[in-house]
């Protein structure tokens, strides 16, 4: 399963993805923690990633691409990879089908977190004094100005890509405002939908082997009909056209 999460920062994209890490198998890809952990460490990456976090910017999309793209041929992603907070633009968008492409991939569901913007702030607002009155680490960006221009840079920046996947015909939308555990249902059943979409695409075996399980199932006798269906067109088909050819021939011998 290859799948985006998509959703404005406190959509709840982080905890979702963690337990479809739990459940599923599948690796987490969060542009966000990869980015701290290369400032972190202080690479190039990092000190030029820096200063555009702190303030609430999104990072040049070339230095995302390439970190999710080395990301993504790790042994660990082949199984499957939940993709947070990547693509966040049209362009990172566009990246991504080429870079799965190239290597024979593709996404099999992107799941929208929707949220109300301004219940949203609240809500991060509350957590962020919650955390102070804890004396927990904040995060630098967990800031109400930089939350603010965060979630303007997704309005601005990141929303366009509901429209984007609409038309890929992947997007799914979830209420993000639901309690926890009721996203979390949504969400299984978006990615059992995809699976059953998957597993329908999947090309049938030379052998027959595929149309004799599905001959098994419920749909069977319907696949059976379709495959009489499809034969008898085919005769009517080859019928129809020798007779055109004999019209030809005819047309031709009038001349
Ligand atoms: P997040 O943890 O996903 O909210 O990301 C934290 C910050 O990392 C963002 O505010 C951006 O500055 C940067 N960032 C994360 N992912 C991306 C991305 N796909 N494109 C550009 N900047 C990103």
């Amino acid at each position: 399963m290859r799948l985006v999460l998509l959703g404005p920062p406190g959509a709840g994209k982080g905890t979702q993805a963690q337990r479809l890490v739990a459940k599923h198998g599948l690796l987490q890809l969060s542009t966000g923690e990869m980015l701290r952990a290369a400032v972190e460490a202080g690479t190039s990456i990092g000190m030029r990633a820096k200063e555009m976090m702190a303030r609430g910017e999104l990072v040049p999309d070339d230095v995302v691409v390439a970190i999710v793209s080395e990301r993504i041929d790790e042994p660990d992603a082949r199984k499957g990879f939940i993709l947070d907070g990547f693509p966040r633009t049209v362009p990172q968008a566009h990246a991504l089908d080429r870079m799965l492409k190239e290597k024979g991939l593709k996404l099999d569901a992107v799941i929208e977190l929707k949220v109300d913007e301004a219940a949203l702030l609240k809500r991060i607002k509350k957590r962020v004094a919650e955390m102070k009155a804890r004396r927990e680490t904040l995060r630098e960006d967990d800031d109400p100005e930089v939350l603010r221009r965060r979630l303007l840079a997704y309005r601005d920046q990141t929303a366009p890509l509901a429209a984007y996947y609409q038309l890929e015909s992947v997007l799914h939308s979830v209420d993000g405002m639901a309690p926890i555990p009721q996203v979390s249902s949504a969400i299984d059943r978006v990615l059992r939908e995809a699976l059953t979409k998957k597993a329908a695409a999947r090309p049938r075996r030379a052998d027959g082997a595929g149309r004799a399980q599905a001959g098994k199932t419920a749909k069977g006798s319907k696949t059976k009909a379709k495959t009489a269906k499809s034969g008898r067109s085919r005769a009517v088909g080859q019928k129809l056209a020798r007779r055109k050819t004999g019209r030809g021939q005819r047309l031709t011998k009038r001349r």
